[in-house]
């Protein structure tokens, strides 16, 4: 799931200086479980954007937000709303924010979040960082836990020797050290030959700045 936060109001003021009409864009996905995108916190924007002089003239909760042609068709159904407004709000994750971009091309429109890393729900509200889609998944030998995104340092041979007596990070003494999770794993299985061999440096080509998935594999 990608995980946001909600700009601050200050933030969503300023990007939308000079356009009083304004429609506001969830989604019913991640945006809904992190409860920055969802209906409830839509209709509590609108409710604060009106509190400050603005007229909202209408919201969608994409189904999703990060699907091109869906969100066409669903702001198509609100042709008249969208045509009255001088900017738009997006209330998900930045792919979202950027699909809305390209489905409202020529019209002005905001991000209304951060995001802030592609994580698990631990437990309500409680989001956790696991996976920093690095496209060369060594999880296996890892036995399911990361340490490209878990290991401050990103280490593929750890741990670096800082970990503390009671297993926490030297880096964040708040966070269990991944590779002192990994070894008790391992060792709890009798794998601990799995990480004798050093593992080699990644091929951080895997890894370019756009990724576009199509059939047959990543481009
Ligand atoms: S190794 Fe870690 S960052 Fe890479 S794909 Fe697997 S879980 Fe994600
Ligand atoms: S203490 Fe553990 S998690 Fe922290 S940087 Fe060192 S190996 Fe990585």
């Amino acid at each position: 799931m990608i995980i946001s936060e909600p700009k601050s109001l200050e933030q969503i003021l300023a990007s939308i200086e000079g356009e009083n009409k304004v429609f506001l864009i969830g989604c019913t996905e991640c945006a809904t479980v992190c409860q920055v995108g969802g209906e409830p916190q839509v209709l509590e924007w609108k409710k604060t954007l009106e509190e400050n002089g603005h007229e909202v003239t209408g919201h969608l909760i994409a189904e999703p937000g990060c699907h091109l042609l869906e969100l066409k068709r669903q702001l198509r159904a609100r042709q008249a709303e969208v045509d009255a407004a001088d900017g738009f709000l997006i209330f998900s994750c930045g792919t979202g924010a950027q699909v809305a971009a390209q489905a409202l091309a020529g019209k002005s429109v905001h991000p209304a979040t951060n995001t802030v890393f592609l994580g698990s729900v631990q437990r309500f509200g409680q989001f956790a960082e696991f996976c920093s889609a690095c496209g060369d998944c060594i999880l296996d030998i890892t036995k399911g836990i990361c340490p490209v995104t878990r290991c401050a340092k990103g280490l593929l041979n750890g741990p670096c020797g800082g970990t503390s007596e009671d297993g926490k990070c030297e880096v964040d003494p708040e966070t269990d050290c991944a590779w002192k999770l990994i070894y008790d794993q391992l060792s709890a299985e009798g794998a601990l030959d799995r990480v004798k061999k050093m593992m080699e440096a990644r091929d951080v080509r895997r890894k370019p700045g756009r990724r576009v998935l199509a059939r047959g594999g990543t481009k």
